[in-house]
């Protein structure tokens, strides 16, 4: 079975609609001047959700090779849910990913795990691929308990799903520390638990789904560390934050092959 690299750009909060299409331009210009193979890494744009219907019309506009997805999911199927974006809304607007349980999400909105699995399962249900965001603190790495602590996020933000589910989905690794912070991880360090999430899901689902499902690592990733990561044979992408702001480097990092 061979997976197909997706290289993911988190916009986060950043890029007003205009920033967003200049943003999307320059980044196709760059992959089309650069000859680059969508077959050998997929490459996808997860802007705020005020920026996802320009570049919609954008990609549609001009036939692009770049998908789109957005940053969060509400957990509810829509109704008086004020603020929330649900699972249809974002389907409707041909996002094709949806991260779930993002860091960020998880500290500063105390997501917990079933939160995570509920809004993964709405995504599912709606057509689209959750992104489904594990990893572990500094303090629980400095304890060495980093894999049993991301594999019981797996465990729980995957509660309930079939292998068949499963074997669509991605997970990104993200160890905490490693995000925003310049530290990336050893390209050892991802591929230890990258290689435990793939066993964890045959264990729990099928060897199938393992082998079928795509596991990314983010954390400071850039075009001259992307290579590296790359070659570990767990690791089948990148979710990338800040340098996917840059149309030059996030090419660069889609090239990685
Ligand atoms: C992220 O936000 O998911 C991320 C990996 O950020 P950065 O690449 O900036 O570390």
């Amino acid at each position: 079975m061979t997976r197909t690299p997706l290289m993911a750009g988190n916009w986060k909060s950043n890029l007003n609609h205009q920033e967003a299409v200049v943003l999307v331009q320059k980044l196709a210009w760059t992959l089309q001047d650069k000859k680059h193979d969508f077959e050998k890494a997929e490459v996808v744009v997860i802007p705020p959700f005020t920026d996802i219907r320009s570049v919609q019309t954008l990609i549609d506009g001009d036939h692009l090779s770049i998908g789109y997805g957005a940053q969060d999911v509400s957990e509810h199927d829509g109704g008086a849910y004020t603020g929330e974006i649900s699972a249809a809304m974002l389907a409707k607007l041909g996002c094709s990913y949806v991260v779930v349980g993002h860091s960020e999400r998880r500290e500063h909105h105390a997501e917990s795990d079933q939160l995570v699995n509920t809004k993964a399962g709405k995504a599912i249900a709606a057509g689209i691929t959750p992104i489904v965001c594990v990893g572990e603190g500094l303090e629980v790495r400095q304890a060495g308990e980093h894999v049993a602590h991301t594999l019981a996020q797996v465990d729980g933000s995957l509660a309930g799903f079939t292998a068949e589910q499963v074997a669509d989905l991605v997970v990104a690794y993200e160890p905490v520390w490693a995000i925003g912070t310049g530290e990336v991880a050893t390209p050892d360090d991802a591929q230890e638990v990258c290689a435990a999430i793939r066993a964890r899901v045959a264990d729990t689902f099928s060897s199938e789904a393992a082998e079928s499902l795509r596991i990314l690592y983010g954390g400071s990733v850039k075009a001259v560390n992307v290579a590296s990561i790359m070659a570990q044979p767990d690791v089948d992408g990148a979710l990338v934050g800040g340098a996917s702001l840059q149309a030059d480097e996030f090419a660069g990092i889609a090239r990685f092959y």
